[in-house]
């Protein structure tokens, strides 16, 4: 009886294909298997049939590529060199805990002889014999039938279809537990062999050769405050910008539960409408600052350009970037920036209700902010200030973390980061006592503000950077392509305070647009229009301010 392991039988390069696409998606993974088994999503029957589905999804994909190679003369070299650099792959990445990306791939193309030398080890070896050479003298020893060209083209358009359709059934069958995890563990996707080594290869072999990144281009060069009227204290503009806050959550926006019972007592205005730029900070926050607007942004996202606070800061403005997050991708680079964990100077130390080391609450954006007011430049500060605020916000997968014990008034909350193990009510529950946290914090910052009104024209704008999916659709957190994305990841909420009296804006005339359809592309030019500052870059259309100004 011919068995698979007979060397006389002749062979379909297309079986040939198939059983190098199972070996490498099975076993030549394992560093990935590993890592897997190591996080708490898999320590179910549940997590365990998500990993057999994980293993043929890429076995489908691997299966539909080798199928185009499965040629009597072609499949050898091609499945060959696709076990070695899966073997060697899956040895760096087991061995030093690394994976392959395209910095890694840089340094492999840079390494040179004596580091290689260093690199080589008996273990690797043995990795490559077991994984490459094993299938490889059993590809050698195969001999394969000839179909003619006819009927191997037939056969492996159908492999193709086969390995894709194989792939696609299996990722619809696991994408809750698949979006989940890859977004959780973002460079789990980097271990995904032998695919990860050619992507990335890929992505060196393509990449623009990049230049050094010269001073950004100037933006808004002629940028200069309009006189202000007799009368008219400085502007002190606070900009809060939220983190994952999702329009649909805020009671302000007509949400059933009271997520914002301290805003609504101080008669503030609530953007029904509001779209985000992009669908994480990364894409959003660069965005909403930049004078371009979505459509143009998206379109010259290589241009190193100036944005909104170099403006107000070439107006003579002073700026401040204050963060409780990750960062300001950029964006602060020229002006006075700060982390909200490190207290000002001259301010009493963050208390430990607020600060577990670098982590904070987001109420410690307001410690200690009339030191970092007076610490200004005096002259610029009588011109006007603008203090923008990054919040932590509702930043997932823990969002029971974005909230202090005092201050959770749904109950129970989901306590864990692996989303789609919570029951759904709990999820829920934990992201919107974040929603009740902001909301906190906003008003407390609003009580700042409402002690400045002696030496100020106070205004509080906050707008979140995207939104977030709590499980719609099986979709969790945010970041999916922009095309595709849900409306609860672009819906974001828009709140803007101004004082009773000596307010620049005509209040009355703000509320007659909280249901116009609004988005990021109108923050540069608002901002601008609120606080006065001339430049012909200016567009009047985009400023939702425009029209309402006292005296105009
Ligand atoms: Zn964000």
């Amino acid at each position: 009886m011919p068995s698979l392991f007979s060397s006389k039988t002749q062979r379909s390069p297309l079986l040939l294909a198939w059983l190098t696409a199972l070996w490498l998606g099975t076993l030549c993974n394992w560093p990935l298997w590993k890592a897997l088994l190591a996080l708490p999503e898999t320590g179910s029957p549940r997590g365990l049939l998500f990993m057999l589905a994980f293993a043929g999804i890429i076995t489908g994909v691997l299966a539909s590529i080798l199928s185009l190679a499965a040629w009597r003369r072609v499949i050898k070299p091609v499945a060959a060199l696709l076990l070695i650099s899966a073997a060697a792959g899956a040895h760096f990445m087991g061995t030093y805990g690394v994976v392959i990306d395209d910095t890694m791939i840089v340094n492999v193309l840079q390494t040179d002889a004596r580091e290689t030398r260093d690199l080589l080890s008996l273990r690797m070896l043995v990795t490559l014999v077991l994984l490459a050479g094993l299938p490889a003298v059993y590809l050698w020893r195969t001999s394969l039938a000839s179909l003619g060209f006819g009927r191997q083209l037939l056969r492996n358009l159908v492999g193709v279809l086969l390995g894709l359709a194989l792939a696609v059934a299996l990722l619809m069958a696991c994408f809750a537990d698949m979006a989940s995890t890859m977004r959780n563990h973002k460079s789990l996707r980097y271990l995904i062999n032998p695919l990860n080594s050619y992507y990335a290869l890929g992505q060196v072999a393509f990449k623009k050769s990049s230049k050094p990144r010269g001073p950004p281009q100037i933006v808004a060069a002629d940028a200069m405050l309009a006189a202000r009227p007799d009368g008219r204290k400085p502007p002190l503009l606070l900009l809060v910008v939220g983190e994952t806050a999702r329009a649909m959550n805020f009671s302000l926006n007509g949400y059933a539960r009271a997520t914002n019972p301290e805003l609504a007592k101080l008669d503030v205005l609530s953007f029904r409408d509001v779209t985000s730029c992009g669908t994480s900070t990364a894409a959003s926050l660069p965005c909403m600052f930049s004078h371009l607007g979505r459509e143009q942004y998206g379109n010259s996202k290589d241009v190193h350009q100036e944005n909104l606070l170099d403006a107000l800061q070439r107006a003579g403005l002073a700026v401040l970037w204050l963060d409780n997050q990750s960062g300001c991708k950029g964006i602060c680079e020229r002006v006075p920036n700060a982390m909200a964990h490190i207290a000002a100077s001259g301010a009493p130390t963050l208390p430990e209700a607020l600060c577990n080391g670098p982590e904070c609450l987001d109420g410690a954006l307001l410690h200690g902010l009339d030191q970092r007011l007076e610490a200004l430049p005096a002259e610029r500060r009588a011109k006007g200030v603008v203090l923008v605020l990054h919040q932590m916000g509702s930043h997932g997968p823990a969002y029971y973390k974005r909230s202090p014990a005092d201050l959770k008034p749904f109950q129970p909350e989901c306590k864990t980061n692996v989303l789609q193990q919570c029951d759904p009510q709990q999820l829920v529950n934990a992201y919107d006592n974040s929603i009740v946290y902001a909301d906190h914090v906003l008003a407390q910052a609003i009580a700042w503000l409402q002690q400045k009104t002696s030496g100020f024209d106070p205004t509080l704008l906050y707008l979140s950077d995207h939104g977030e999916s709590l499980g719609e659709n099986n979709l969790y957190l945010h970041g999916m392509p922009y095309a595709f994305a849900p409306r609860e990841q672009t819906h974001i909420p828009m709140v803007l305070w101004l004082p009773g009296t000596g307010s620049a804006i005509d209040r009355g005339c703000m509320r007659a647009k909280i249901e116009q359809p609004l988005s990021h592309d109108h923050l540069f030019h608002s901002v601008l229009g609120l606080l006065g500052v001339q430049a012909s870059i200016y567009k009047a259309d985009r400023d939702f301010f425009a029209g309402c100004k006292q005296g105009q």
